[in-house]
């Protein structure tokens, strides 16, 4: 028995299979339009339309819906072909909108032959007052029983460039006291004097989202046209067109768009942040952008991971940022190698160990995965230890460095603070501790007593290293596409300067670790060089995701 569909839009592709709607087939799009990079909202929708071809033997178009040259750019096809293909998947055609404008045009020209499209010529303001409210029936423009011949003649003029922005605009007409509004006349065409980013000049009109996508399905072939709930009363309109030019008539569903805690999903939002500076570009590490957390250092797997647990249904809720983060923990937590990085340096001087000794002690990879490796990493005298692991006034539960207390060094020594050293200001800059030489690999058998375990390195060898610390960038729980301009955390990046083991150096840009007991990290693909590493801090390593 095949196990239950995961979620509603599934139960209808199986259903259609099952009953042959569309001989057998399954073709489904994702649509993004190139104004933009992709955010996590969109991987959701990747996942849904890519997973379906890829579960159902079916196909998967990555389609640019580029009907707005004003806001359009190449950068923007770009990015949104590397993220479709970082997440993991392969489309199988290619297609931008703006190859179909011919036929989009001959499909305008028909329904004015057909009496069923005209060009109006009212304002842009007028076509809203006239458009009415969902109270009050719209009323029927003056230009809207202009004959056939007139219509053609207007419309081809509009093409051919001789009327400027807002002229004229090409409607359906359809019916001004529809109670959906969609349907009271809907504009397919307007005029733009802009040069696109694909067909340059040699367009002058464009026609509108609505006239477009159903088309574009329509010419594609495609089954399932999948599109989040704000566009459900714009069905109406999709079936009215394939229907009323009789073209081959894919079918619409609607699921919810993605709303998360902590981060703003939409690309007007994300452009000002970028445009004003505030982040570093489209792919700043706080930025909810698909390029925002790969550079972050996410994985493609934790994040379809995500997009498989939030599932896909029809009502609206706010998923939990702490989701996509327990996603992650759980990825690179059997993956990422370990090792070692001291955010905050104190200085630690073995005052008993010999002054030209080096020893080097043998350091796992992974403690679940002996295949990871291992490497040796050296030990003196002189280490650095974080300095959040030594406290001078220590309270009881305090398992870590303080005067007087014993701790491990990590497959090193025990050691045993004997004095601390402050500057002027009354600030610890230097504890000195003593070692016990039987306890080498960290370990003894005498039934002492040793809770805190520190990580360390040798301040002889360690690399200089840049961590670069995140927090929200939108501190707002809730919903926080409603979080505007002055509720953004300016503080949300905090740049700390310390050491990492001597081989992290050359670290590649894009690595991922986990530095011990501090968090994962990954190496910045911007700002990372080898022989001067920074890292991102991905995420911590306590999770607080409440299941
Ligand atoms: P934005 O509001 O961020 O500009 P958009 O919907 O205008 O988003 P498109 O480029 O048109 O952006 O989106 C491409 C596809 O991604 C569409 O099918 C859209 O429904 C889907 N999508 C966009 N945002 C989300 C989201 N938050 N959750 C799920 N799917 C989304
Ligand atoms: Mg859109
Ligand atoms: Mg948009």
């Amino acid at each position: 028995k095949p196990a239950a569909p995961k979620n509603f839009i599934r139960a209808i592709v199986e259903d259609d299979l099952a009953t042959n709607k569309w001989e057998g087939r399954v073709h489904t799009r994702f649509p993004p339009e190139p104004n933009g990079y992709l955010h996590i909202g969109h991987a959701k929708s990747i996942c849904l339309n890519f997973g379906l071809a890829r579960d159902y033997d079916g196909k998967c178009n990555l389609r640019f819906d580029d009907t707005n040259p004003l806001k359009e750019e190449v950068e923007y096809v770009d990015s949104i072909q590397e993220d479709v293909r970082w997440l993991g998947f392969t489309w199988d055609n290619r297609f931008f909108a703006s190859d179909y404008f011919e036929r989009i045009f001959e499909c305008a020209v028909k329904l004015i032959e057909m009496g069923k499209a005209y060009v109006d010529s009212l304002s842009a303001e007028e076509i809203r007052q006239y458009r009415g409210t969902l109270k009050e029936p719209g009323r029927n423009s003056p230009f809207r029983e202009r004959g056939v011949e007139e219509n053609l003649d207007l419309f081809r003029r509009m093409r051919a460039g001789e009327f400027p922005d807002g002229a004229h605009v090409l409607r359906a007409k359809i019916d001004m006291a529809s109670p959906n509004i969609v349907m009271r006349d809907p504009t397919l065409y307007r005029i733009r004097h802009a040069a696109h980013h694909r067909t340059g000049t040699n367009w002058c009109i464009y026609p509108m989202y609505d006239f477009t996508h159903c088309l574009s399905d329509s010419f594609e072939g495609i089954t399932h046209s999948i599109c989040t709930l704000e566009f459900e009363n714009n069905r109406e309109l999709y079936d009215w067109v394939l229907d009323t030019l009789g073209l081959y008539h894919p079918r619409q569903y609607e699921f919810a768009r993605l709303n998360m805690t902590h981060v703003a999903l939409s690309k007007r939002k994300l452009i000002k942040l970028v445009e004003s500076g505030v982040v570093d570009g489209w792919d700043d590490p706080r930025m909810p952008t698909i390029s925002g957390f790969r550079r972050r250092g996410y994985t493609p797997e934790s994040i379809r991971d995500f997009c498989e647990r939030i599932g896909v249904a029809r009502s609206a809720n706010v998923v939990d940022y702490a989701l996509l983060e327990h996603c992650l923990r759980e990825d690179l937590n059997a993956r990422a190698p370990r090792v070692m990085g001291v955010l905050r340096p104190l200085k630690l001087t073995i005052v008993n160990y010999p002054e030209d000794q080096v020893e080097e002690f043998e350091f796992p990879y992974h403690p679940e995965d002996e295949s990871q490796g291992s490497r040796k990493l050296p030990f003196c005298r002189d280490l650095w230890i974080e300095r959040t692991d030594f406290m001078e006034d220590a309270p009881k539960k305090w398992f870590r460095l303080a005067p007087g207390k014993e701790v491990r060094l990590r497959y090193a020594y025990y050691v045993r603070c004997v004095e601390v050293v402050k500057d002027a200001s009354g600030e610890v800059v230097e504890v000195r501790c003593e070692y016990d030489p039987a306890t080498k690999g960290g370990w003894s058998d005498d039934g002492r007593k040793v809770k805190g375990t520190l990580h360390w390195l040798s301040a002889r060898h360690a690399a200089p290293a840049e961590f670069r610390l995140y927090d929200h960038l939108f501190p707002a729980e809730g919903p926080s596409d409603e979080a505007e301009g002055d509720g953004l955390n300016l503080d949300s990046l905090e740049i700390v300067r310390g050491y990492v083991e001597p081989g992290l150096a050359q670290a590649e840009p894009g690595w991922r670790c986990q530095f011990e007991r501090t968090g994962y990290f990954c190496a910045d693909t911007r700002h990372s060089k080898p022989g001067a590493p920074v890292f991102n801090r991905t995420t911590g390593l306590r999770d607080s995701f409440a299941r």
